[in-house]
């Protein structure tokens, strides 16, 4: 079976929360404002087991198995685009995007035959996905997979290393636990936004405070931008912490 797709540039799928590679989230540190979001996924999830892989495995305090995904992410507001969209919806960073805007609608999050349903466009997207749009995957494969097959060696490379911070804070951080089950508990399944500085105090070779100084600006541009809009309160104080947070990583 095929399926075809087409990405019109309208843009939309530029706004809000974007999850990045470690390595992208550490390259664009002076662009985007970082977070560490982090999604329980039950058993009964097709994506239980990718997410255990790529993430974490644990238990709630009632002993329910529950995977993490521990995704970078570029902590950005529904209401708000991507700070590299332009006026003409293009992307100002094209030849140094992300890839996860590369493999857009694929996410190496779901198995490769599981992707099926990514390539139905949300209300308000444009992407064409007529027989005249290009074939993009068939027989539960994605056809041009160079950069899907590179996000996802990225992903695995770096589960080690998110792991280990994963169980570290779970362990030291009290009502962790507590709150992914909250989280999981969720009919449509919740996140929780952790500071980015708590993964970045634990990574071994990185310029920690060059990271830092280029995130405090950043954080502190989209403070601005969320100031005055109660909607956006929650942004607004996690912006403020996380800056908290960062400058201390400056200091040499
Ligand atoms: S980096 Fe470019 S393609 Fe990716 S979300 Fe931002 S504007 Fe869109």
């Amino acid at each position: 079976m095929e399926f075809h797709f087409l990405c019109t540039a309208c843009g939309k799928c530029c706004f809000g929360w974007l999850p990045l590679t470690l390595k992208d989230a550490l390259t664009h540190a002076g662009r985007f404002p970082l977070a560490v979001i982090w999604t329980p996924v039950k058993p009964a999830s097709k994506a239980y087991d990718i997410t255990a892989k790529l993430g974490l495995a644990t238990r709630t305090l009632n002993k329910k198995r529950l995977a993490v995904r521990i995704a970078p992410t570029a902590y950005i507001p529904p209401s708000l685009p991507c700070p590299a969209l332009n006026a003409d919806n293009l992307c100002e960073i094209h030849s140094d995007k992300p890839s996860r805007c590369r493999t857009m609608p694929f996410s190496p999050y779901r198995e490769e035959s599981d992707q099926r349903e990514l390539l139905v466009p949300r209300p308000g997207w444009a992407c064409a996905t007529s027989p005249e749009a290009p074939v993009v995957y068939r027989d539960k494969t994605p056809v041009d997979r160079d950069d899907f097959d590179r996000e996802c060696r990225d992903l695995i490379a770096q589960a080690p290393i998110l792991r280990t911070y994963g169980e570290w804070l779970l362990a030291t951080v009290p009502g962790m636990i507590e709150n992914l089950g909250r989280a999981a508990a969720k009919p449509r399944g919740g996140h929780m936004a952790v500071s980015f500085a708590s993964l970045l105090r634990r990574l071994g070779d990185v310029d920690k405070p060059a990271i830092a100084e280029a995130q405090l600006a950043v954080l502190g541009e989209f403070a601005s931008k969320v100031a005055d809009q109660p909607a956006l309160a929650e942004y607004s104080r996690n912006y403020s912490a996380w800056a908290w947070e960062m400058e201390r990583l400056t200091r040499r």
